[in-house]
Parts: C-alpha cells; structure tokens; sequence
C-alpha cells in the first residue's frame, strides 16, 4: 500500500511506514494513492461472511502484500476480540449502531487495538517505542489498554485538566507500568498542538521512537472501516437501500472512515456529520470559510475540538471520488438540545449518551420518509454517568472494569501547556 503526504504529494510511504512515522513532512497526513474498489457482487459475498473473515479481507485490500496474510489475520483477530457493533432500534426508522463493547466502552477500542498489533509488529527488534497522543476523553483509554505492558512500548498521553469526565480519566490514569499521562491546564486543542510540536522535534523524534496513536494514524482509520461493513450486514435489505449514517463528529476520524468505506463500494447513501457547539466544520459547510473559533467545553466533550485534524482527509476523498461536498449533511447542536434529545431518547426507551445524542437529533431532523437511519452509538452511557443520571434520573451501573479503575489514585503529572516541559519528560 502506498500513500502520499497531503501536503506533498511526492513524499510516498507505505503503509508500515506511514503508521510508524503517523505524519508526514510539515504535519502532513497521509493518504491512500490508490483506493480499493468491490463491484456489487462481492460487497454481496462479503455481506454474508462473518466480522472477522470480513474484516481481515477489507483490511488486506488497502494494506496489500506488506503484512502476511496469516499474520494480519492473528492482528484482526487479536485487536477485535471483543463483541462488535449492535443495532438497537429506537424509532420505525432510526437505530442506534452501537461501538462501544470494547474493553474500554467507547468506538476508539477498534481503531487503538489494531494500531497496537501493528506496533508490535513493526517493533521486533527491542527498540523503544514512544507513542505520544493527545485525547478528549477517549483515545488515551483505549490507547492505553491497547499498549499496557506492551513490551518497549512506553505510552505517554496528554488531556485537558478538568475537561473529560472523572471516570474516562479514571480508566487510563490510573494504570501505571508504561503508561505516563500528563494533564494539561488547558484545551484538547492546546494538547494537539503540543504533540505536533513534539513530533517537530527531532531530538525527540530520534531519542524515543515518537509515534502517534491519535486518529491522524493510518492504521486506526482503516481499522474502522471494518464496522461500516459490519453495520450494513447486521441491517436488513430494505433498510439498506436508502442507508443514512449520523456520526458524532469531534477529529473527524470516524467520518473519514465511514466515507472510506462508501469509496470501496459499500452502498451508503449519505453521512452526516454532526458536531456540538465547536462548529468549525459546518460553519465552513455553510459559509465556505474555514475559521475555528476557541475551544468550548460541552457535554460531549470527546468532541469539544475545533481544528480537527482530520478533515482534510475528508476534503482530498471528496475530491478524489469527484464526491460534491454539498451531498454531506452536517449541522451543530448546543448543550441545551442535546439534553432534550437524552430526554427525547429516554421516553423511546433507550438510555444514551451526549455525544450519540447530538448525531441523533440531526438524523431525526434530516432524513427523509423512504430513508433508513444509523446514529454511532460512540461510548456508553455509563462514561459520562454523572450526566446522564442527573439529565434523565436513571441510575447506571458500572461494567466491573469501570468498577475497579474508579477506585486507584490518578497517577497524572499535571502541567502547564508548555513544551519544554513535555520534553523533559518524554526524555527522561
Ligand atoms: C472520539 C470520540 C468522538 C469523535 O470521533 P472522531 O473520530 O474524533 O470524530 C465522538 N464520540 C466519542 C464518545 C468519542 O470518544
């Protein structure tokens, strides 16, 4: 598989290499050169084979000869082991996909699990690898599990001080071995731009093996193509003709991925791409002009983003595929309608969460009479418990993984925005 640096075409990668190094020349992400198309009939014949035989042929498509086949089959089955999507229907023509079975309740399970198998492919020879990412929430668990006591894998994970909630940091701070985490007083985006700046650095670069697991990494993103797939053979044929998806959008990797997955073949009408208050993506849908505004802290705050940093991947496919941006719903929804929408939720029987519910209220408002809707079921409602029980007067149970985490002491460092200071502890 080769791929090409957004920003340079001419620097070329494969795909081992791309997912060592994360990004390119001037921060540039890297791009599948050539894109990976099923006629009707074989999307037809891998509709009926099982989530992991599927998943491992959808992956060997873009990945090629790098990876043995027999070898990316035992990373496929490693990195999925755990129940895969579910359809839960909540209206007459809206279900609720739900990705967040994994190890640490939220979709990043699929995206961080395959990510780690292929580090540890890459990582035969006793080098030290340093996987540096920044996260709103969710990414430093899943990415954290993903790695925890990977041997010569140190994980150090930045997050907004104050800005996710207590039991998402309980879950990847509290673990210790080689995972470091460090909370920042500041934004996600403040974090972002630290390990940018980190992967500027070429002593850095150099003295610890730096790689990125964040959403930017090629291998996260075609891991989730994987249950794009398996979302269209869990529904049935007359729900699949006029297939709409609703993605909770905060770094645009989930989107990008659903949009790979309609690029191979897989018959999806449309997406919509659906953000809270931090609306620098429909905002630019509306206007055309491309103008982030400061970070805002919501109650789908693994979305609280505003320069996602995938969204120029979206651009180049829409581009590549001759796709017109205008066909892509989108639209941004405050704090305030999304608690209605819980409540809206609730009363159809189906306790959810912030962030499934701001795609939800875009799905309900958008689609049409002859259409069938999906919204991403993104994480469990029990990682936002505090929320979700004071909105709806519920009570939610912790899974016993949750049970155990909530109980350790935070082991953070916690520190100023300030890159010198990340740098004495990457390197010491
Ligand atoms: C990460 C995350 C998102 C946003 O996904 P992107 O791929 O970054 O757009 C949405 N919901 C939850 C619960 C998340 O953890």
């Amino acid at each position: 598989m080769k791929l090409y640096n957004l920003k340079n075409y001419y620097e070329q990668v494969n795909f081992l290499k791309a997912v060592k190094i994360g990004l390119g020349e001037n921060q540039g992400l890297f791009f599948p050169i050539d894109l990976p198309i099923l006629h009707k009939n074989q999307i037809e014949e891998m509709i009926e084979m099982d989530f992991l035989t599927r998943s491992v042929k959808i992956l060997s498509m873009f990945i090629g000869n790098e990876i043995e086949i027999s070898k990316l089959k035992k990373y496929v089955y490693h990195a999925f082991s755990f129940p895969g999507p579910k359809i839960i229907p909540v209206t007459k023509n809206i279900s609720c996909c739900e990705l967040f079975h994994g190890p640490t309740l939220a979709f990043k399970d699929f995206g961080a699990r395959f990510m780690a198998q292929i580090i540890s492919h890459l990582n035969k020879k006793n080098n030290i690898v340093t996987i540096l990412t920044a996260t709103s929430g969710d990414t430093g668990a899943a990415v954290a599990h993903a790695f925890y006591k990977a041997k010569n894998v140190r994980v150090v994970i930045l997050y907004p001080q104050g800005k996710i909630s207590l039991l998402q940091e309980k879950l990847f701070c509290t673990l210790g071995e080689n995972i470091t985490t460090i909370a920042i007083d500041g934004s996600f985006d403040e974090c972002q731009e630290l390990v940018k700046t980190a992967f500027h650095d070429d002593e850095l670069r150099k003295k610890t093996g730096l790689n990125s697991a964040n959403s930017i990494n090629i291998s996260r993103l075609l891991a989730q193509i994987c249950y794009y797939f398996e979302a269209y053979a869990l529904i049935n044929p007359e729900q699949r003709r006029n297939l709409v998806i609703s993605i909770p959008c905060g770094n645009f990797g989930n989107l990008t991925a659903g949009l790979l997955a309609k690029s191979m073949g897989l018959p999806i009408k449309s997406f919509i791409a659906a953000t809270n208050a931090n609306d620098t993506v429909p905002r630019f849908l509306k206007t055309g002009l491309w103008k982030p505004y400061n970070c805002i802290s919501t109650i789908s705050n693994a979305m609280d983003i505003s320069r996602p940093n995938n969204w120029p991947r979206v651009e180049e496919l829409f581009h590549r595929k001759k796709w017109k941006l205008k066909t892509l719903g989108f639209g941004s929804v405050s704090d305030e309608i999304t608690t209605e929408e819980l409540l809206k939720l609730k009363h159809m029987g189906y306790i959810s969460e912030p962030h499934a519910a701001v795609a939800y209220k875009l799905l309900r408002e958008q689609i049409q009479n002859h259409e069938f809707g999906l919204f991403l079921g993104t994480a469990h409602p029990v990682k936002f418990k505090n929320i979700v029980e004071n909105i709806l007067n519920v009570k939610i149970s912790l899974p016993k993984n949750l049970k155990l985490s909530s109980k350790m002491p935070i082991l953070s460092h916690y520190i100023k925005p300030d890159f010198s200071k990340i740098k004495k502890i990457l390197l010491s």
